[in-house]
């Protein structure tokens, strides 16, 4: 079965909203930090006539799609911040009802994310947590389980770790928030299909402590950072309406994970179940019809290996790039690996799940 791997990141910000770069110069930064695909989301508005690829002299065409973030102005507390792909159409409009704008999404065959959905306060930078409030809803395709400026903007918690974590932070960044992944493991244990991803939420800006003004986070450092790396058997074509539904389709099933490329690329990871007659992908299902399922795990490198399934971890192996399990009941099964950086073992891939039926 050939694969095909995909990295890109699907939540950005250009001056259409709080982003301080347009789109042809966000796409020449994530192609030289090597990415294949960036999803712009604009705060409130679905910018027209952006997508397509784009072509640099000294780095390679990188595609560019553009959703949309949305949420409520006037709601306090604030939150409820929806990442939404796929439907060529402004929706802002349904801002101030969350379920209402899921299935207009979905009305659309559209995709809909809960960004950051549990933040934790910053109170030096700005008393704002703009956490999911409304989890009574339903019909959303999943959950940013890792955004990266989120994490970050949770370091702040004074002035002393606010300038230590800007020249380094790498140091501070530690994987989602545990609040997240049980979450996350709740709704897979109550049946349903949630998809997760991961994402910079870049900005770009400048930000200023006394007379020293620097941007601290450039596109294309976020862009190295955690990413969403798509598995299709299809290959990008060139064509942008193919490839906009190979990118929105494995995003749609969950042909995907969450990489944090900083300490090592996570590209080439592959996550998969398979049984004497068939075989499947992480965000597919497989059917024990046909005899017991392993599952199988590989990584580009050392790390620390867990399986996970409900929320409890199944096995585990260390200093390892490979984990093998079979098993012989229906249920969900994830992946979680772990390395060590700067002195500390911090999260590196985060699968979506494998559905054994
Ligand atoms: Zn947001
Ligand atoms: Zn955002």
């Amino acid at each position: 079965m050939t694969l095909n791997e995909y990295v890109g990141n699907c939540h950005n910000h250009t001056p259409y909203s709080d982003g301080t770069l347009y789109h042809a110069d966000i796409a020449h930064e994530a192609s030289r930090a090597g990415l294949d695909f960036v999803i712009v989301t604009d705060h409130n508005v679905w910018v027209h006539g952006r997508e397509g690829y784009y072509d640099y002299e000294d780095s390679k065409t990188i595609l560019i799609l553009t959703g949309e973030e949305i949420h409520h102005l006037d709601e306090h507390p604030k939150g409820n911040h929806l990442l939404v792909y796929d439907t060529n159409t402004e929706l802002s409009q349904f801002s101030n009802n969350p379920q209402l704008l899921i299935d207009k999404i979905s009305a659309l065959d559209g995709l809909s994310f809960l960004a950051h959905p549990f933040e934790r306060a910053a109170p030096i930078v700005e008393d704002a947590v703009y956490s999911w409030r409304n989890w009574n809803i339903s019909g959303y395709t999943g959950i940013e389980v890792w955004n990266y400026m989120s994490e970050f903007k949770s370091l702040i918690k004074s002035k002393a770790a606010a300038i230590f974590y800007a020249f380094y932070p790498d140091l501070g960044i530690r994987g989602p928030f545990q609040e997240t992944l049980h979450k996350w493991d709740e709704l897979l244990a109550s049946g349903k299909n949630v998809v997760i991803i991961g994402n910079s939420d870049s900005h770009g800006q400048t930000y200023s402590m006394g007379p020293v003004s620097r941007c601290i986070f450039p596109y294309k450092f976020l862009f190295q950072s955690v990413n969403t790396h798509i598995i299709s058997r299809k290959p990008l074509t060139g064509n942008i309406t193919t490839d906009k539904q190979i990118v929105y389709s494995a995003l749609r099933t969950g042909n995907c994970f969450v990489g944090y490329d900083l300490p090592h690329p996570t590209r080439d990871f592959r996550f998969h179940a398979y049984n004497e007659k068939t075989r499947c992908i992480m965000g597919e299902e497989i059917s024990l019809k046909n005899g017991p399922v392993t599952l199988e795990a590989t990584t580009p490198t050392i790390c620390n290996l867990k399986i996970i399934s409900n929320g409890k971890i199944i096995t585990q192996k260390k200093n390892t790039s490979k984990i093998k399990y079979t098993v012989n009941r229906p249920n969900n099964f994830r992946i979680e690996a772990t390395i060590i950086h700067k002195l500390q073992e911090r999260h590196w891939i985060i699968s979506n799940p494998i559905y054994v039926k």
